[in-house]
């Protein structure tokens, strides 16, 4: 009976055939009123978790979430699914929170969205108590904890909510947690014999690449020309400054590029989100601010050109490519600087000790990552607690696998450096004594007189760069001061320098043949692909399709992928539906879409068959 019921949901309401990932073990142990924490991939599918009970229950769902963008996108989702929503935050007027609030009392809304401060706010105590709560849903659930990468301190009071409505089960949602974080957000959300489930981590569409900086906007270019010339993506950078920069450098060289970040009025934020929404083609810069909001399935490559502070941040941010399960690109490059930031940006805050123990030890898995000789996605998913294939055929150490080269030597000698130098110096001055520079900071020190000055003038910087950050990230080098970024032997130095311990390492300053090569076959299997579309004569119907939607869309002011995602559309070419009931085979349509697009969309279809 339950099944039947779960079903006819999830077909007649959003279209969809099957359940995914563990979105039917999920939804039953709700219906069995067991507090439930859900463990699913960015782009898994987490929202039907909590929609669908909500629909097969009476009375009405709360779902807690921290961001009122996300909030505004769900509601106007779930209108188009024919689902009666409403959100409730400080975003609104008084008269549009009483009108929400009308309709929540006629008994109309099966959804509510609020947030952290309004679900806990003693004025609207009253009102939650009385309007037949029958499931809480918490969104973004990782922010409850410490050991998370988003705490935020208004979630840490949710816990009060299974006091306040002890006999409501509780569902907790996030993409984000390892095994730490998630028994510490089932003990903050007080929850009772939690039931945990976790779908893989594993986002195989996602190919990830990680590079050496030299030239941030050309490799950028480069990246862009050659693996997404026409593809919408996200440029992640550190700062406010940087976004401006590269946003600019960007729009030069004819891209259609926005930036985004906290330091922008709200209005032109909000316009440069809804240009990401809609546009085609788009690419937006910006700082981790833009984030949470984003719900667009056909983000074709996320870059980065600064290293995210956490695998957490860095997995959370590359899952906005490819929601769609398509091909999509994660890119990343990173240099020594970042490390330096990064850490001064951390021992420089108030923060308790226990903090920046756990974020340390985060920002070390990150390098960890990078400079990883393995692959990449290997990694990743043992970081959050899987057993995967040792390759995965989709990465760059997977498709070129690096050289490992004998740097015992080369370590050596900037340790014998940084230790002639008494220990005082950050990575420029010490790189310039090994070279042999004959800059005025190093003759005014006599530090041409040393015996390591020069032993290395046989390679460039770059090379002595990415060495340093090797032993750096290795410990077998420390930073010493912090204020001046200087440079100290450590407790392991001793086993590089005796000789005793040999230092293998990934050879970095990938050739720039190399990444040539790779950018070749990729372009090979896209063109490939696109022939076998063409092939099928599709391509047409799906551009005919794809104008429309966006017409629509630009009609009722909807994002286009609210109305249709790209998904949708090939499913339409590829079945040729010819009437109401094959419509409905579509992946996406339920009956409300049906309705209210499926004649004009038979319509363009029937043309081309
Ligand atoms: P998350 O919140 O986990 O990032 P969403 O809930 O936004 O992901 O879902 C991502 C996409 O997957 C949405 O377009 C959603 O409609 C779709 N989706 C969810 N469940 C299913 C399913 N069982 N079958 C097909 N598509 C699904
Ligand atoms: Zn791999």
């Amino acid at each position: 009976m339950r099944d039947e019921k779960l079903l006819h949901i999830l077909k007649e309401t959003f279209g969809y055939d099957q359940f995914r990932f563990e979105q039917y073990n999920i939804i039953n142990s709700i219906l069995d009123g067991k507090d439930t924490l859900a463990i699913m991939p960015t782009g898994g599918g987490k929202s039907l978790c909590y929609q669908i009970p909500a629909l097969y229950l009476d009375g009405v769902t709360l779902v807690i979430s921290p961001l009122i963008s996300l909030m505004q996108d769900q509601v106007m989702n779930l209108k188009e699914y024919g689902v009666n929503s409403v959100f409730l935050n400080s975003s609104q007027s008084y008269s549009e929170s009483q009108k929400a609030k009308a309709q929540i009392l006629n008994g109309k809304v099966k959804i509510i969205y609020v947030s952290p401060e309004g679900i806990l706010s003693p004025n609207l105590a009253g009102f939650f108590d009385n309007i037949g709560v029958s499931l809480i849903a918490i969104d973004e659930a990782h922010c409850v904890s410490q050991w998370g990468h988003e705490f935020r301190k208004d979630y840490t009071r949710l816990g009060e909510l299974k006091e306040r409505f002890p006999d409501v089960p509780v569902i907790a949602l996030t993409a984000t947690a390892d095994a730490k974080t998630r028994i510490d957000i089932t003990n903050q959300l007080h929850m009772k014999a939690p039931q945990i489930f976790v779908s893989s981590f594993d986002r195989p569409n996602i190919k990830y690449m990680i590079l050496e900086r030299h030239d941030e906007i050309k490799q950028l270019d480069e990246f862009i020309k050659t693996h997404h010339p026409d593809d919408t993506g996200i440029v992640y950078c550190l700062s406010r400054d940087k976004v401006e920069r590269v946003a600019q450098a960007l729009s030069k060289l004819g891209y259609k590029a926005v930036p985004y970040h906290a330091g922008l009025s709200q209005n032109e934020r909000a316009m440069n989100q809804e240009l990401f929404n809609i546009e085609e083609k788009i690419i937006v810069v910006a700082t981790i601010a833009f984030g949470m909001g984003i719900d667009r399935p056909d983000v074709r490559f996320v870059a980065h050109l600064d290293l995210p502070k956490s695998i957490e941040s860095y997995y959370q941010e590359t899952g906005r490519a490819g929601r769609d399960g398509k091909a999509s690109t994660a890119w990343m490059i990173y240099g020594l600087q970042d490390v330096v930031k990064l850490s001064q940006m951390l021992e420089t805050t108030d923060a308790d000790e226990n903090y920046k123990k756990v974020a340390r030890f985060k920002l070390d898995c990150m390098l960890a990552l990078c400079e990883a000789a393995a692959c990449r996605r290997s990694y990743l998913l043992r970081y959050f607690g899987e057993i995967g294939a040792e390759t995965c055929g989709y990465c760059d150490s997977c498709i070129e696998p690096p050289t490992l080269w004998d740097a015992t030597v080369d370590a050596q000698k900037i340790m014998s450096t940084i230790y002639r130098t008494n220990q005082s110096f950050g990575a420029g001055h010490i790189i310039d004594v090994i070279r042999g520079s004959k800059n005025a900071k190093i003759t005014e020190r006599r530090h041409d007189q040393l015996s390591v000055y020069g032993i290395g003038k046989d390679q460039p910087k770059d090379h002595w760069n990415s060495v340093l950050r090797q032993l750096l990230n290795l410990n077998y080098i420390a930073i010493k001061n912090w204020e001046y970024r200087s440079l100290g032997l450590t407790n392991k130095s001793q086993e590089i320098l005796t000789g005793k311990l040999k230092l293998s390492l990934r050879k970095q300053d990938e050739s720039v043949a190399k990444i040539k090569t790779a950018a070749k076959q990729d372009k090979k299997r896209i063109s490939k692909s696109k022939g076998a579309e063409a092939a099928h004569g599709q391509d047409d119907l799906f551009e005919a399709l794809k104008d429309l939607r966006n017409r629509l869309a630009k009609e009722k002011n909807l994002p286009s992928y609210i109305v249709f995602n790209d998904k949708s559309l090939h499913d339409m070419c590829a079945i040729k539906p010819r009437n109401a009931s094959e419509f409905l085979l579509v992946h996406g349509v339920g009956q409300n879409k049906l309705e209210n697009y499926g004649n004009v969309f038979l319509d363009t279809i029937n043309k081309f068959s």
